[in-house]
């Protein structure tokens, strides 16, 4: 049987820290009696429940552990049973939604230290996103020059619905630092909750707060646009992770119109909108949010108005396809091997270093 994404680079799969004792030889001796002595429990993400479908692939499930938290597992599944070359860690621990910024700084560290160790040390093939804490921006620039130095690590990770919209001043030492090492900001979906995952208020149902991710992304990367990140550092990359890419035609439209009519009060904003967008903002391939049958897809993909914006991703062990079919069928050979290999290879500098 052919692998459906033979050499791929899949670029958003998901370790599980087993459990915080897991973490607790990584912390920071000080963070270590904390959470003997307080009896600090997990940070279990909000955003992905555990025994939620969605969570996790029936197939992809460990009996009496959870889903992704097994390193020959995750290499054997998403890896091999694709035929990827390489594949990143996007950890999504839930140091972002602690209130603490040195609480959030040392849980950062542990997750960081625990994914070299545990993960980059046991499989040559994986590489991850650095895990920082989002609460101080300060904090968050030591980070990325602490680990920076370690070239597995490809990525700097943040949540898709921050404390305030990503563009803002105060976050540009994290833009900063990340830029200096050439590395791309990845946005995964998620929430810190210190706010309403919609615009209105809080909804009842996860499903709310899923479907809802989508909007967020949006305001995010208006933000990102109009507060001038994109403009400030024009090499570097930003991956939207997990936030679908079906919507993009009309949001380009509904940007660079309004751009048009009162791009006076954002002068750094000096070229089109979707002309930016489409050099520095790239978005993974699951979950694919359009009919896969039919033409549909396709008359999205030619709309978003360039071959360079996706970029393979399985999601493991999110559930967002079923068995082998990662990819969308009867996607031309030349954009399909784009999104496969070249388009993450001309994403993530470090990762062409070793697999290109
Ligand atoms: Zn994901």
């Amino acid at each position: 049987m052919s692998l459906p994404a033979q050499g791929a680079i899949d670029c958003d799969l998901h370790p599980a820290v087993p459990g915080i004792a897991s973490l607790v030889p990584y912390l920071d001796p000080q963070w270590a009696d904390a959470v003997s002595q307080r009896g600090v429990h997990d940070l279990e993400s909000t955003s992905y429940p555990l025994r939620a479908p969605l969570s996790s692939r029936p197939d992809w499930r460990i009996q009496g552990a959870k889903a992704g938290s097994d390193v020959a597992q995750l290499g054997k599944q998403a890896l091999d049973g694709f035929g990827a070359r390489a594949g990143i860690l996007n950890c999504l621990y839930a140091v972002t939604t602690l209130f603490s910024e040195d609480m959030a700084a040392a849980f950062a560290r542990a997750v960081n230290d625990w994914l070299a160790a545990e993960w980059l040390d046991r499989d040559p093939r994986l590489r991850a996103s650095i895990v920082v804490p989002i609460q101080s921006p300060m904090l968050a620039a030591a980070e990325i020059e602490r680990r920076a130095g370690d070239r597995r690590f490809v990525q700097v990770l943040l949540p898709c619905l921050s404390d305030q919209p990503l563009g803002r001043r105060s976050l540009w030492p994290i833009y900063e630092a990340a830029a200096r090492h050439g590395l791309p900001i990845g946005i995964h979906a998620g929430s810190t909750y210190r706010h309403p995952v919609t615009p209105v208020g809080w909804p009842s149902y996860v499903t709310e707060d899923y479907v809802n991710q989508a909007q967020g992304f949006q305001t995010q990367l208006t933000s990102l646009v109009c507060e001038g990140v994109l403009s400030k550092f024009p090499n570097l990359k930003i991956v939207l992770i997990e936030s679908g890419f079906t919507w993009l035609p009309a949001y380009l439209w509904r940007l660079h119109k309004y751009w048009r009519g009162l791009r006076m009060e954002i002068p750094w904003v000096d070229r089109p909108p979707p002309n930016i967008i489409r050099d520095q903002i790239r978005f993974t391939l699951q979950p694919v949010d359009a009919p896969v049958d039919g033409d549909a897809l396709q008359r999205v993909l030619d709309q978003m108005g360039s071959d360079d914006l996706l970029l393979y991703s399985s999601d493991y062990p999110h559930w967002q396809f079923e068995g082998q079919d990662a990819l969308p069928p009867r996607l031309p050979d030349s954009l399909r091997r784009k999104i496969l290999i070249d388009n993450p290879l001309m994403t993530y500098p470090r990762i062409k270093e070793d697999f290109a």
